[in-house]
């Protein structure tokens, strides 16, 4: 417990990694209070940063905002895409595919959401599947995208996430962030505990109040110095590996992040406008590493860019990612495998969380407690959606897909899956990052089909719901159809690579 009467005011900011995470904390943190704060980032070259993390979710737009991106500079210099949704493939079952995407299924409708529409549909035999009723999903079947009016089409980005730093960079030095090149090898610390100071290879010594940790998978000041443990979830989430390619692009982009379902984990897909971004993530104790990586390159297209690399994980969470004067955000915080891209939102989460936290007259309990609690009721809920894909699953062809179908899960996600199966109802728990309708579009996408609905949708009579339905199918294949290509769109909107 601090000293509640050490108000020593925080002014010297050390942000220690200078990957995807460091970057988005040096941008976001000297944005928002550059004028106020000392801000440094020690990257090494050297130590190089794990160079994935290449699908990402709307709310990355949020961030884009307070950071006032352009989205055209932004694009080509970060050579993106758009994306609409992920395309989970043999997930449910082998060569059962189907898409979670952005956006919203239907209407809303304030006793019962479409589902139950929905569902009374499929009894009647006059609805068609679930994803008919999406404008983001049948778009990106399509292959094509555009901006609409409104907002009307909810998108995220695949980017480069290199170009990305570097872009990020760009932004942050002229708002005063001054980056230091070298190794750290040692920190100091205060008596109460707190870091002190960390001290590069060259002899430098690098002061600060408050240290943010984005030294990716070492979390060189969160685990080393501060000794935080982490939670591990291994027992649900058995994948902890992962070996990544880059490749040449074959034809079109498509606004979908693919992730395909292999005998003991999955692989992606990820288009840029320059490459494309591959990789296979598996479970070391149901395959092993040789064959993941001819697994992997059997199932690219184009050239291979670079050196196929295994990268080691561990399925887990920090309970505490502030602790004393160091907060840990990216990889250093813990890690949940990128099957819905929340890596990177939950760094730009952390940032502005610690934004509205942060202790300018001083580090206090509260704040760090209220932070950690915050942090911990979010990743809870991702987890659960994560388990959802595993746990829910007709295969029988692999050991790996029966064990996580049998294994235990936790109790709150448990009762989800029940009232779904039981009632068709979905409820989003508040601050929660999916929605209904992304626990929609996975349980049903992994086979779950409820056993009843929301009774007034029985109040409709066959033509009336026909109709219902009918008109929202009809307004977004008409819209589909007058959208351009994916490809031709990327290509006017960003100039030609
Ligand atoms: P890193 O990129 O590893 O950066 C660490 C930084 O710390 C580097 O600059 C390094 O030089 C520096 N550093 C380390 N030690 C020292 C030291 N001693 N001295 C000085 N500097 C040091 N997220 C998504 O949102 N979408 C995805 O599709 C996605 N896919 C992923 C796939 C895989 C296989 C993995 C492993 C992760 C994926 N992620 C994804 C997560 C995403 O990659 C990370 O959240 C993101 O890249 C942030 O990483 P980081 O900055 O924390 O760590």
């Amino acid at each position: 417990m601090r000293d509640p009467n050490n108000r020593q005011p925080v002014r010297r900011v050390v942000i220690c990694g200078g990957g995807t995470a460091g970057w988005m904390a040096a941008a976001g943190i000297s944005k928002v209070l550059g004028k106020l704060l000392d801000i440094k980032l020690i990257e090494s070259e050297e130590i190089g940063t794990v160079g994935v993390g290449e699908a990402t979710i709307p709310t990355l737009m949020n961030f884009h905002n307070v950071l006032e991106i352009n989205e055209q500079e932004f694009m080509a210099e970060t050579q993106a895409t758009f994306k609409l949704g992920i395309s989970f493939e043999s997930w449910r079952n082998v060569k059962q595919d189907y898409i979670h995407s952005f956006g919203i299924t239907g209407t809303d409708h304030w006793t019962a959401g479409f589902q139950h529409f929905w569902h009374k549909g499929v009894e009647r035999g006059v609805a068609s599947d679930y994803g008919d009723y999406c404008l983001e999903l049948k778009a990106s079947m399509e292959n094509r995208f555009a901006h609409l009016p409104n907002n009307g089409m909810n998108y995220a980005y695949h980017l480069d996430a290199s170009r990305y730093a570097k872009y990020l960079r760009r932004l942050s030095e002229p708002r005063g962030v001054q980056r230091i090149e070298g190794k750290i090898v040692s920190y100091a610390k205060h008596p109460n505990g707190d870091v002190r100071s960390v001290t590069l290879a060259s002899g430098q010594e690098i002061e600060g109040d408050l240290f943010i940790d984005c030294t990716g998978f070492r979390a060189l000041l969160i685990g080393e110095a501060m000794q935080e443990d982490v939670e591990d979830w291994s027992q649900w989430l058995f994948c902890d590996r992962a070996i990544a390619v880059q490749t040449t692009s074959v034809g079109d982009a498509v606004p979908l992040t693919r992730s395909m379902a292999h005998q003991a984990g999955w692989q992606w897909r990820i288009p840029l406008q320059h490459r494309v971004g591959n990789g296979i993530v598996y479970s070391s104790r149901y395959l092993d590493d040789d064959a993941a990586r001819k697994q992997l390159l059997a199932n690219v297209e184009g050239k291979t860019l670079i050196e196929p690399r295994v990268i080691k994980f561990q399925p887990c969470q920090r309970r505490n990612t502030w602790k004393g004067n160091v907060v840990a955000i990216g990889l250093s915080s813990g890690f949940l495998e990128p099957i819905e891209s929340t890596s990177i939102h939950l760094i730009q989460r952390s940032v502005i969380r610690l934004m509205q936290s942060f202790p300018s007259d001083g580090i206090q309990q509260a704040d760090i407690d209220e932070y950690n609690a915050q942090c911990n009721r979010e990743i809870d809920h991702i987890r659960d959606f994560i388990i959802l894909h595993y746990h829910v699953n007709n295969r029988t062809d692999s050991q790996f897909w029966i064990d996580a179908r049998e294994m235990s899960i936790p109790d709150s996600l448990k009762h989800r899956i029940d009232l779904f199966k039981e009632t068709g109802r979905v409820f989003r728990i508040p601050n929660e990052l999916f929605a209904e309708n992304s626990w929609i579009q996975v349980m049903l996408g992994q086979g779950i089909m409820p056993k009843s609905h929301h009774q007034t949708a029985d109040l409709m009579g066959d033509e009336e719901l026909k109709a219902f339905l009918g008109s929202i199918k009809g307004r977004i294949d008409r819209t589909v159809v007058q959208l351009p290509t994916h490809q031709a769109y990327v290509e006017r909107y960003c100039g030609r690579p």
